[in-house]
């Protein structure tokens, strides 16, 4: 297991600390959860935060675009 600086998923905290590097995030901070401090002001538990990839979210939005996109295309062609 290696280790990565994180930054804390609260914009407006500028907290930092070393964690277990679980994304391979190499070069860029992994900010996808709350520091100590966070967690305990939203009640929160420090190590029930799960990692939930942004990429594949983004990816299921396009998806769901594409798909939208593509059936507004074939309306539009079928009235013509
Ligand atoms: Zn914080």
């Amino acid at each position: 297991m290696s280790y990565v600086v994180h930054y804390c998923k609260n914009k407006k905290c500028n907290n930092a600390w070393t964690d277990l590097d679980i994304t391979n995030a190499k070069t860029i901070p992994p900010q996808w959860k709350y520091c100590k401090e966070c967690c305990k002001s939203l009640g929160i538990e420090f190590d029930s935060q799960t990692y939930k990839s942004k990429l594949s979210d983004k990816r299921k939005s396009e998806l769901r675009n594409n798909l939208l996109n593509y059936r507004k295309q074939k309306q539009a062609k079928e009235k013509t």
